[in-house]
């Protein structure tokens, strides 16, 4: 049988369990998950793109799943890895209007790749990256949002600037 291979993805900057969950969950799903880390990504971040990958790669233990990085259209990043879906997560209604969008705009593109939604796990409704990068800044803890290798990073990035 043809093997189910989804796309997740995103910014990761960085990794937070929000996102662990979604890959998590995602796996259950489908046979493959690549994690996607975008390039080309307007926000202009905290950790490079090799950092990230390498949080990802650390903390991802499933022979199902890699990680990538894309920087031409999502599509056909999706499409040259022969699948068919982007998942996403979506958590408060707030990201609705904006994936709404980025949905659209994919499938006008190419009408045969889906967007798949998975709703976030409660605990981590208000979980972003940003909200992690801004506790972490004003010195809070961050354990119950990231795993200890991503609060060390984190203590040693903000050290630095
Ligand atoms: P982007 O810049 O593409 O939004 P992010 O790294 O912020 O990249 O998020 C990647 C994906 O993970 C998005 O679909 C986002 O909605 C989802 N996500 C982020 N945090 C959570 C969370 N706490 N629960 C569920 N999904 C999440």
């Amino acid at each position: 049988m043809k093997k189910r291979i989804a796309v997740y993805p995103g910014s990761f900057d960085p990794v937070t369990y929000g996102h662990l969950d979604i890959i998590q969950r995602g796996l259950e799903v489908f046979d493959e998950l690549v994690i996607a880390v975008a390039r080309n990504s307007e926000k202009k971040g905290l950790f490079s793109i090799p950092e990230r990958i390498e949080m990802l790669k650390r903390l991802i233990d499933d022979k199902r799943a890699r990680v990538e990085t894309f920087d031409g259209l999502l599509v056909d990043f999706v499409l040259s890895h022969g699948s068919r879906v982007i998942l996403r997560g979506l958590r408060a209604v707030s990201d609705f209007e904006y994936e709404f969008m980025l949905a659209q705009t994919n499938r006008a593109m190419h009408d045969e790749v889906e967007t798949m939604f998975m709703m976030t796990s409660v605990p981590y409704v208000y979980l972003s990256s940003t909200v992690v990068k801004e506790i972490a800044t004003l010195g809070g803890m961050v354990d119950t949002f990231v795993p200890p290798a991503v609060q060390d990073a984190l203590k040693k990035k903000l050290s630095q600037t």
